[in-house]
């Protein structure tokens, strides 16, 4: 964290301070395990909070929390984003609601993405269901898309591109890698990843002792 032009920090305490919080809860869930996950949050038109590449995501501190803009680019060029910057941007680009996004490497979501063919996990019949908004019911089905993983960020913003033009997806999974969800807060983002995370974990379960 440092000075902007006047005395307010690039990040406001508020914001790293959450996105320290919330690094502490995904690693107490072993979904952040070495340095894994990114986690970032909208600060206004220009700004978004990001964690710092490199760092364990549960043992943050709020000099981890850097401010990139809209195009990925750190404002302190001394300051090295999370290598997966740019799928955070594209959310936020895309959805203008979205003030939080999380991404971590679970067991389940990286195990299940492997097993999953292109048209993502299905889940159905799961009475959590109904945590995701304007779902009532259990009897319905939610799809989680799986996209190839690439280390080139640009093939890779562009191949979630479309998932996201159709729409609002819950969030998505990268194969043999990990979970994408966001939210309007950084809470409302964890809500998500925890129930979509509960979601893996017991379709990982149910085709074990299918
Ligand atoms: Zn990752």
């Amino acid at each position: 964290m440092q000075a902007g032009m006047s005395d307010e920090p690039m990040v406001p305490p508020g914001f790293a301070a959450s996105l320290v919080e919330i690094g502490q809860r995904m690693d107490r869930c072993r979904w952040v395990p070495g340095s894994a996950g990114n986690f970032s949050a909208r600060i206004d038109d220009e700004r978004i909070a990001i964690t710092r590449s490199g760092v364990h995501k549960g043992r943050l501190t709020d000099d981890d929390i850097i401010a990139v803009k809209y195009d990925g680019s750190a404002f302190d060029p001394g300051d090295r984003p999370s290598a997966e910057t740019l799928l955070h941007c594209q959310i936020y680009q895309k959805f203008a609601g979205v003030g939080a996004v999380l991404h971590g490497h679970s067991v389940a979501a990286t195990v299940l993405s492997m097993a999953s063919d292109a048209g993502g996990i299905a889940f159905s019949n799961y009475e959590i269901l109904k945590a995701f908004g304007g779902i009532r019911t259990h009897e319905t089905e939610v799809i989680l898309p799986v996209v190839d993983n690439d280390q080139d960020m640009p093939r890779l913003v562009a191949r979630v591109e479309p998932l996201l033009e159709m729409g609002a997806p819950l969030g998505y999974l990268i194969r043999g890698h990990g979970i994408y969800a966001w939210g309007e807060t950084v809470e409302h983002a964890f809500w998500r990843v925890e129930a979509l995370e509960f979601l893996l974990a017991c379709e990982l379960e149910r085709r074990r002792i299918k």
